[in-house]
């Protein structure tokens, strides 16, 4: 087991996200007055400024935009080099996450811009569980 990882900031915002996934679920944070879609969650909505918000269950998959390969500094709980990339899912919102089991290829790290992903969840402990990527 690892000892420590750096552990996201969870709020009243973010509470629904982190929520979904212990539940095995990429949660998007939705308005409910024009129905649009945004990340990362916040209070108001963008585009109309309500405050009436949900969630919809994302479909867990999505492509590159860009990447970079984290070398150093260290992570605590990571051995490195890990891969972060920003990622375009489906459902047109883009996200920041880890993209696992890419980082040491024979040529460098094995991914690139529109790589295909899908979501899957690492569970830390019983109260954080987070989402990583791995290609599709
Ligand atoms: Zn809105």
């Amino acid at each position: 087991m690892t000892a420590h990882v750096v552990r996201p900031m969870v709020n009243r915002d973010s509470q629904f996200f982190w929520d979904g996934t212990r539940a095995g679920e990429l949660r998007i944070q939705t308005c409910n007055a024009c129905g649009a879609k945004r990340f990362p969650p916040g209070p108001a909505c963008q585009s109309c400024a309500a405050y009436d918000r949900g969630f919809e269950v994302a479909a867990g998959t999505g492509t590159v935009f860009s990447y970079v390969v984290h070398r150093h500094p260290p992570v605590p709980g990571k051995e490195l080099p890990i891969v972060i990339a920003l990622i375009d899912l489906y459902e047109g919102v883009r996200m920041v996450g880890e993209v696992v089991d890419v980082a040491d290829g024979d040529d460098g790290p094995d991914i690139e811009i529109g790589t295909r992903l899908r979501v899957d969840f690492n569970t830390v402990d019983e109260e954080l569980t987070l989402p990583v990527w791995r290609k599709a």
